[in-house]
């Protein structure tokens, strides 16, 4: 007898009237960068395949355009040949064969679209985009509705189970739905019954085109985060027409990519927009798919249980697991690797033209390239350092059966990412490190914690890694000895509490990351600075994060929490940082512009929220008791801080690794131990694991 899944609604199937999904899991649609070269299909197939094998219902790919005037970015993934369809057979035969259902997402950028021949329903620039599109003629959407619908066809020709039609996130059809963006005085625009017609005919010429038993997804604008968006009463009329014209499913799109509101990124609380969907729900009949920030099966199965879905979409989440929902299943949620929702692996390179792949899984799309194969040669390892190049690295080799120690000086794993967890909106960064207490568990890596490690420790090892991570920089203008002078390692470490006003040095990732923490952090005495010996981080109280309130964070981002208002908006009401933050950079232009591609805009605007003076082309003149003396713009003032917060970037650490080429020992050397400059996790954790791949 099978032990019940401890999610009950997750994994209970659906039936759709003509076909039945195993359960209510679905892949959400990402572009990968797979789909738009044919020599990349064997890849694609792999991919899915393997989120297939790991028990996902129903799987979107990603965006396929319909035609050229659709596409993403100038040759980007098209369906609109024969043979374009046959190549597709090797993916959805793969998927298929693991028993999941595969539906391919049809997407038309419209003024989205990153190439010159962009169309839209009317001749208005998008403001996240250098073109300005050409409105189509009657005729050329009556074009465009048969190129949705040839491409349906050959979707189905391909051997998907139906397709995914992209109705949101401003592209194309939602550009058709939205007076903001269709100024049509044609058949095609006016009131709602006109700008709906584009939408509705599309799934019921595509309906009429595959037949009954095809899945027909439309993915809706629910909520779309900008000014004149849709109102709730045609977001309702919206969904009944799309109902009526023959779709199967109905799936959550949440804000225009437009929209100054983040909606994916870490610091979104998890499934903040899941009362959007339950809201619709009571309104028409067809299934309905929750979306954004749902990455643990208890989230999803919250949002199944309480009735405010019938499935739950995650992209991100299967990039990062593909087997999440084999062991959601099984009832070891605690073996997922969760997704940190940090987008620096998948969006930030799609957004740079790159693949996708996963900071916290770096075989994603990758899968036949990167193979974790059994040796046949076991070894005795020795690893130093647990902070996420090193835990990769062991873990990997020990899963392939080598016999591994890993060690750290610290009584705990994870390195800086026992820093980064603390700062608001990254606590997600906790669920890494739970993944890896697992996985040294259960590949049977022997930990030595509180083990400093000189060289002649590690006489005896048949191979050892290096995995000692930074030191860092120091700086040296006058005063930097100064009490007032501190490490962004004691702050955040908890051995200093700062005062109510405070500089910070270096605006790179971990600068931006301390002004978070400091706006955050409570005051415990606003006129006394506190610096007190602790024994570890967990002694200094934690910053006050809204990213765990929903509430509170629709609040700071101006999001109606009853999603009535058009596009869902109200005055942001950002609440006051618990402290004065200067933050400084010497180069000159604005502070911020190395971060993310996808999520610096949301740190650059969290700290103005907060009042943070952000400065670039800063002299730093010298510190005393009297503050911070600087110079910008020609002009010098005085900073008049409790503290100054060095910030200024790291350097290799490898008095280890010297030591051990002194005594002619080789050694590895992986992650900031061997390159300090622009390291982050994403590099240190795909450096660990190809080492590991290849001992
Ligand atoms: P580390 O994490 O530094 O680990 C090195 C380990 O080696 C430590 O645990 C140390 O105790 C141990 N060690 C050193 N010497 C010895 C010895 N002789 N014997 C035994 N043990 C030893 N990166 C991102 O990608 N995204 C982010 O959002 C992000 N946010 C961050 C926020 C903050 C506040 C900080 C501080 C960092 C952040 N990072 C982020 C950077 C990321 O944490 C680092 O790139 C990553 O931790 C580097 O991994 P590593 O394994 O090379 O080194
Ligand atoms: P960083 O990004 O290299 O930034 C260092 C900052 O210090 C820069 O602003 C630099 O600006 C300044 N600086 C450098 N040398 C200095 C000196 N001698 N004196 C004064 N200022 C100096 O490094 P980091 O902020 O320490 O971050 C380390 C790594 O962690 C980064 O590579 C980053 O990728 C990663 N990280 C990522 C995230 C994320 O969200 N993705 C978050 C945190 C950390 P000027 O030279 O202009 O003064
Ligand atoms: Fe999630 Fe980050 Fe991986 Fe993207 S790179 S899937 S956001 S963990």
């Amino acid at each position: 007898m099978t032990t019940p899944s401890p999610y009950p609604h997750l994994f209970s199937p659906l039936d759709l009237g003509f076909t039945t999904l195993r359960n209510r899991i679905l892949m959400g649609s990402m572009h990968t960068g797979l789909e738009d070269r044919a020599r990349d299909f064997p890849k694609l197939a792999a991919y899915f395949a393997e989120r297939a094998a790991g028990g996902v219902g129903l799987i979107v790919t990603g965006g396929f355009a319909p035609n050229m005037m659709g596409w993403l970015a100038p040759f980007g993934g098209k369906l609109s040949w024969p043979w374009e369809a046959r190549k597709h057979r090797q993916v959805t035969a793969a998927v298929h064969g693991h028993g999941a259902k595969i539906c391919l997402q049809l997407l038309h950028a419209g003024r989205y679209a990153y190439h010159p021949l962009q169309v839209a329903p009317s001749r208005i620039k998008s403001p996240i985009n250098p073109f300005t599109p050409r409105a189509l003629t009657g005729f050329g959407v009556e074009r465009t509705i048969s190129a949705y619908v040839n491409a349906a066809r050959l979707a189905r020709d391909g051997g998907y189970d139906g397709v995914e039609i992209m109705g949101s996130e401003g592209y194309l059809i939602n550009q058709f739905l939205s007076a903001r963006t269709n100024r049509r005085t044609d058949a095609w625009g006016g009131d709602l019954r006109k700008r709906m017609r584009f939408a509705t005919e599309i799934v019921r010429r595509v309906r009429e085109a595959c037949g009954p038993d095809f899945i027909i997804v439309y993915r809706l604008s629910m909520l779309e985060l900008v000014p004149e968006g849709s109102s709730w009463d045609e977001i309702v009329a919206q969904a009944k027409a799309i109902e009526a014209a023959g779709a199967t499913l109905l799936n959550t799109g949440i804000g225009w990519h437009e929209a100054r509101v983040p909606t994916i990124a870490t610091s979104v609380p998890r499934a903040a927009f899941a009362g959007v969907t339950a809201k619709l729900r009571p309104e028409v009949k067809l299934p309905l798919v929750a979306t954004n920030r749902i990455n643990m099966p208890d989230v999803a199965e919250g949002i199944l249980a309480c009735g405010g879905a019938d499935l739950v979409s995650m992209a991100r989440p299967l990039l990062a697991d593909p087997a999440w929902a084999n062991k959601a299943r099984a009832g070891r949620a605690d073996r997922i690797n969760t997704c940190i929702a940090c987008n620096q692996a998948c969006l930030d390179h799609v957004f740079s033209q790159k693949n996708a792949s996963c900071l916290v899984n770096p075989r994603a799309c990758v899968e036949t390239e990167l193979v974790y194969a059994p040796t046949t040669a076991p070894r005795r390892i020795a690893v130093v350092g647990a902070g996420p190049a090193g835990l990769a690295c062991a873990t990997v080799a020990a899963e392939r059966g080598h016999r591994v120690t890993l060690f750290d000086a610290a009584d705990e794993i994870g390195g800086q990412f026992n820093l980064a967890k603390r700062i608001p909106g990254k606590e997600e960064f906790h669920e890494t490190l739970r993944y890896f207490r697992h996985r040294i568990e259960d590949t049977g890596v022997e930990l030595r914690l509180s083990t400093p490690v000189d060289a002649a420790a590690l006489a005896g090892f048949d191979a050892v890694v290096v995995a000692t991570g930074i030191r860092p920089r120091t700086v040296d203008f006058p005063g930097a000895d100064h009490p007032k002078v501190v490490s962004y390692l004691d702050v955040l470490g908890g051995r200093v509490r700062t005062g109510p006003r405070v500089a910070i040095v270096g605006a790179g990732g971990i600068g931006f990351d301390v002004a978070e923490f400091l706006v955050h952090q409570p005051l415990v005495d606003a006129s006394v600075m506190e610096v007190a010996p602790k024994t570890d981080a967990a002694d200094s109280p934690s910053p006050d994060s809204p990213s765990l309130d929903p509430a509170r964070w629709m609040a700071e981002w101006g999001v109606d929490p009853t999603f009535s208002s058009p596009g869902g908006l109200r005055r942001p009401e950002p609440e006051p940082p618990a402290r004065e933050v200067w933050l400084l950079q010497r180069s000159p232009g604005k502070p911020g512009a190395k971060l993310g591609k996808t999520t610096g805009w949301i740190h650059r605007a969290t700290l103005k929220a907060k009042q943070v003076a952000m400065l670039g082309g800063v002299s730093y003149l010298g510190v005393d008791d009297t503050g911070f003396r600087i110079r910008v713009d020609g002009q010098e003032q005085t900073l008049p801080v409790d503290q100054v917060v060095v910030c200024a970037g790291q350097e290799p650490r490898r008095d280890l690794f010297e030591a051990l080429q002194a005594a002619g020992i080789a050694a590895h050397l992986i992650g900031g131990a061997d390159v300090a400059a622009e390291l982050d996790a994403k590099r240190a954790i795909d450096q660990g694991s190809r080492l590991a791949a290849a001992l």
